[in-house]
């Protein structure tokens, strides 16, 4: 089952002012489903999503990940950063072939994986040129094909495409889906884009700040391929924005007092 329960979680960071970053989340995430995390900046999303990697621990309460306590990050979660970090010195094939370098699978098994999952995010025949050669969009897939190569059961995926022009964007976000159906995968995406996360995911956490709680959650039953324009998903939209004018207004009554 790979799928998360995250139990009472709470986050502080310690410093000379402590800063509570997350409270009490408390939250299901079902096996092959595609899971958005919504909010405003500095709402604890990176913290959380880290959290569920095992790149960092919970001050309190636990994560299970199928149904075992996580402790450390594992082979079955993939993760996507805003930035790729690719090696400027290894080609992109060596770059999203690494994890399996490392893991010492040989060189023709990893050459038909890594060609596989090149071809899967559309960078077929780009294996040889070298991250400068590259758009920002072709490392962001890169990016992406070296999370897949690992066949990882879960993938997370933290503001992937914030630093890509919007057509592009648009374009990984179709490729993204496509590649959710093809690979049957857990997905947990972190966005403060809202059109984003409706056209994306099956459920939409928003997050609240100062601390990060769970403000409310979205279910979005449309089916998957899904039109921009559909009129269902614009209503849910708007109910999210009017969720975010209330959290707003929160911290308005906060300030006045
Ligand atoms: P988001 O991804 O929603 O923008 P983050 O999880 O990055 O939010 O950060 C949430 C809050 O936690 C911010 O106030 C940030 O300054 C603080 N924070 C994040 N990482 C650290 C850290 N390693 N040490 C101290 N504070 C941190
Ligand atoms: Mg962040």
């Amino acid at each position: 089952m790979a799928g998360y329960t995250v139990q009472r979680v709470s986050k502080v960071y310690e410093g000379t002012v402590p800063t509570v970053t997350l409270k009490d989340i408390n939250l299901t995430v079902n096996e092959g489903e595609f899971l958005c995390i919504l909010g405003p900046s500095g709402c604890g999303k990176s913290t959380l999503l880290e959290m569920l990697a095992g790149l960092q621990q919970p001050t309190e309460g636990d994560i299970l990940f199928d149904g075992k306590k996580l402790d450390g990050p594992s082979r079955k979660l993939g993760v996507v950063f805003q930035d790729p970090s690719l090696y400027p010195w290894r080609n992109i094939s060596q770059n999203v072939g690494l994890g399996l370098e490392i893991g010492g699978v040989k060189k023709e098994e990893r050459k038909i994986r890594v060609d596989k999952y090149l071809a899967m995010v559309g960078l077929e025949g780009f294996g040889s040129k070298y991250p400068h050669h590259l758009s920002g969009g072709m490392r962001q897939r890169a990016g992406l094909a070296r999370a897949l190569v690992g066949s990882p059961e879960v993938l997370l995926m933290d503001e992937p495409f914030g630093a890509v022009d919007h057509l592009t964007r648009l374009q990984l976000q179709d490729d993204l889906l496509r590649i959710w159906k093809e690979e049957k995968k857990t997905v947990v995406f972190v966005t403060h884009d809202v059109s984003e996360a409706v056209f994306l995911g099956n459920r939409i956490v928003l997050l609240s700040p100062r601390p990060g709680i769970i403000h409310s959650i979205f279910n979005i039953p449309s089916q998957h391929p899904r039109k921009r324009d559909d009129v269902g998903l614009l209503k849910i939209q708007n109910e999210i924005y009017a969720a975010i004018y209330d959290i707003k207004t929160e911290e308005d009554l906060e300030f006045t007092i």
